[in-house]
């Protein structure tokens, strides 16, 4: 799980990895877009040393 600014619904919305439509390497990490469960398409940015990716935690979010 990770969280995500949703365009549509201009909050942060907690998705399944399996929300991930792409992923882009950039110099400080990646450039992530998803598909939200409103079916809107968002791009959020994944730090390489962020917790989001190593080291997720189950109350992060919430
Ligand atoms: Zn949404």
């Amino acid at each position: 799980m990770f969280t995500a600014h949703c365009p549509h619904e201009q909050q942060n919305v907690l998705l399944n990895l399996s929300s991930i439509e792409t992923m882009r390497k950039v110099p400080d990490g990646f450039a992530v877009t998803f598909v939200c469960t409103c079916g809107h398409r968002g791009t959020t940015h994944m730090s390489r040393m962020g917790r989001s990716l190593r080291n997720p935690s189950p109350t992060e979010g919430l």
